[in-house]
């Protein structure tokens, strides 16, 4: 009798079986039930541990053609079949629809779908590769004519047919010559190529069919085509094989595939949602900004109503700064290079900035950060422990140099303001500075409207020869930076080998309307220039000692932020935020009187308006304040100049009544004042 293997359950629960049974065996002998559930199985040989970081791993695996043809399965730990018979004692994991790793699957899965469906109606196309990727999936085909729409209706069309057959995906093995002479008779350069590639001679290929298809592929795969229940193909781009454009033209085919209709709805929905809030659109059609190709890529024009905005927020951070202890102050934009060179940009920044300019008595560079400049302003008087700590703020603008092509709208530039600040203080003042940059941070995110965020702490890797500073610096400053964080009680998240070069950070990034995460706050601890610019101050024992310096960026970049912005009100900025507070709109005429006398007084009370004089009607004229995103329009006619009062519409509630003037002032105020996000 063969010796039986162990098989053990996430539980801890080890069950002996014989050799070759399988994932979907063990699931029926818990339940039939979660067998129904099961998508595939993880694996582990028992004699391994657990790596960390699975699911991001094997999607990184996954979409490497090497990992989706190589013969030889890896040792550690895998995704199989639910099928596959299992000859080793392994740690086994039955997946269900809710694992990250079951969704990949079944969207690799829909790939051999549409593999199939190509093939049932364009048999002359030869396949490349179809992996899964973060939004669905795709694959690469060749046909020497071009799919259309149409077409790709029609592929949709019978990958329902094919699913609706529920065939059985079922894997085969054969010896890799024989896999090669049948790919290269029917002509199927790219297979051959993975084929030859991916293997070596002597090695076993594995093959997947499902009714009369079959496809090189090391798998898994959901257990048949019923599986792939909810799909849509969606869009087809063009690649050349390999990469080099004297081969052949490819056709991508772009689908996606979730695991009911309700997902892959949702996720047209959020795509949608995207695309509606693209700050690029936003920013034209609210006449927020332009980049302009006669003025060069990358570079912001803050038009009236976007400026009005950048005001905003420019003014709230200087008043906060200087309500926190911070004092502003104003650099440069060019410095002579000899001073790049003593803080080390010229070493270790040179491809991020522009070329250096010759003057009459020297060469210039174009500031890529403000820290060298501040560092001047420190260091031009000495201080005593008295004087620290010295927090310098700056709303500077800084270029750096990013590639073409790279550049998206106001989130990637090459021209940007960073709400930068340097904070000089003793060794002993670290921790309380860092901890109130960290409390400043939360207040900018809360005010703004971002109730979510993460953090994450980035440490050095002792390994990497990039650190400068030895270990008992790092580990007292990773130290400190670990006590402010559990002091504020927040939960973060550690990232070994994320940290500059110069010492250890704390990076903030807030979660917006739509669930997506944006970096923008940081705060950076540096014990380098301090050192390279050999800063001092003399402290309580009369002798000169080094302070320590902490970099952050609040909003980041404005420029960023305000894109951020944009995207997460979908242009309908806050009523403090927002550039017309209010519009006007006179019923007729004989009404612009009055109109105009509400004005003065709304602005008298500090309120942006916006009067509409112009000969459109009423309700033209609501309807495109409406379009601006306006929070509140307020019409007057006869009723309301005889009762001093305005007739209110709310963005997004509509027509609510009429209000004195004072009424609606004195709302208006508090909204002001509280930075209400109300509305
Ligand atoms: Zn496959
Ligand atoms: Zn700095």
């Amino acid at each position: 009798m063969s010796q039986q293997i162990k098989i053990q359950l996430p539980d801890g629960s080890v069950r002996e079986v014989a050799p070759g049974t399988t994932p979907l065996d063990i699931a029926n002998s818990i339940s039939p039930r979660l067998a129904a559930a099961v998508v595939v199985a993880r694996v582990r040989p028992l004699n391994t541990s657990a790596p960390n970081g699975t699911a991001d791993a094997e999607a990184k695996a996954e979409q490497t053609e090497e990992a989706m043809y190589s013969g030889n399965d890896p040792a550690g730990e895998r995704i199989v079949d639910l099928v596959a018979p299992l000859h080793e004692d392994v740690a086994l994991e039955l997946l269900k629809e809710s694992d990250p790793a079951a969704l990949r699957v079944v969207r690799h899965s829909a790939a051999h779908v549409m593999a199939t469906a190509i093939l049932e109606l364009f048999p002359e196309t030869k396949l490349g590769h179809g992996p899964a990727t973060d939004n669905g999936y795709f694959y690469d085909v060749y046909r020497e004519v071009p799919f259309s729409e149409a077409d790709l209706a029609a592929i949709e069309r019978r990958m329902a047919e094919v699913v609706a057959r529920d065939e059985k995906f079922q894997r085969v093995e054969e010896p890799r010559e024989q896999g090669l002479k049948d790919y290269e008779k029917s002509g199927e350069f790219m297979k051959v190529h993975f084929i030859e590639r991916f293997t070596n001679p002597g090695d076993t290929i594995s093959l997947y069919k499902n009714g009369n298809f079959t496809d090189f592929c090391r798998g898994p795969h959901v257990p048949s085509t019923g599986r792939v229940k909810a799909f849509k193909v969606m869009s087809i781009a063009g690649a050349y094989w390999l990469g080099k454009e004297d081969n052949q033209q490819l056709q991508r085919i772009y689908g996606t595939a979730f695991f009911s209709q309700k997902e892959l709805d949702a996720h047209f929905k959020y795509l949608e949602e995207i695309k509606a809030r693209d700050h690029r659109v936003l920013g034209k059609q609210l006449d927020l900004f332009s980049i302009q190709e006669v003025a060069g890529a990358g570079l912001i024009f803050w038009h009236p109503k976007g400026g009005l905005i950048r005001k905003t927020m420019e003014d709230w951070m200087r008043g906060e700064c200087i309500r926190r202890g911070y004092q502003m102050v104003f650099t440069p934009h060019l410095m002579r290079r000899e001073l790049w060179k003593i803080s080390g940009h010229e070493e270790n920044y040179a491809e991020n900035m522009y070329p250096p300019m010759e003057l009459d008595d020297a060469e210039y560079r174009i500031k890529p950060m403000n820290c060298p400049g501040h560092i001047l302003i420190y260091k031009n008087s000495p201080k005593s422990y008295r004087d620290l700590p010295q927090r310098y703020a700056e709303l500077g603008n800084v270029y750096r140099y990013e590639r073409s092509g790279t550049m998206h709208g106001l989130l990637r530039v090459r021209g940007f303001t960073q709400d930068d600040a340097h904070i000089f203080c003793t060794p002993e003042q670290i921790e309380d500075e860092m901890e109130a940059c960290v409390d400043f941070a939360e207040s900018v995110l809360k005010t703004f409207g971002f109730s979510e965020f993460k953090i994450e702490l980035s440490t050095w890797d002792p390994k990497d020869p990039k650190f400068i500073g030895g270990a008992e610096q790092w580990n007292r400053a990773n130290g400190s930076l670990t006590r402010v964080l559990e002091r504020k009680n927040i939960s973060y998240k550690t990232i070994p080998g994320e940290a500059a070069f110069y010492g250890p950070k704390i990076d903030i990034k807030l979660v917006d309307v739509l669930g997506r995460l944006w970096q923008l706050s940081t705060v950076q601890f540096d014990w380098n220039l301090p050192e390279r610019f050999e800063l001092e101050y003399i402290g309580e024992d009369g002798e000169r000692h080094r302070p320590v310096m902490v970099h952050r960026a609040l909003f980041g970049s404005i420029e960023r932020f305000f894109g951020v912005l944009i995207e997460h009100y979908a242009g309908a900025f806050p009523f403090w935020l927002a550039p017309v507070q209010v519009g006007l709109v006179p019923i007729s005429e004989k009404h612009a009187d009055y109109a105009e006398s509400v004005k003065k007084r709304l602005e008298a009370a500090g309120l942006r308006v916006e009067l509409d004089l112009s000969n459109q009607k009423m309700n033209a004229k609501i309807r495109d304040f409406g379009l601006q995103k306006v929070p509140f329009i307020l019409v007057v006619g006869d009723k309301e100049s005889a009762t001093d009062s305005v007739s209110v519409r709310v963005r997004g509630k509509g027509d609510q009544g009429s209000q004195t003037i004072d009424a609606f002032v004195a709302h208006a105020k508090q909204l002001v004042t509280e930075h209400s996000m109300e509305l």
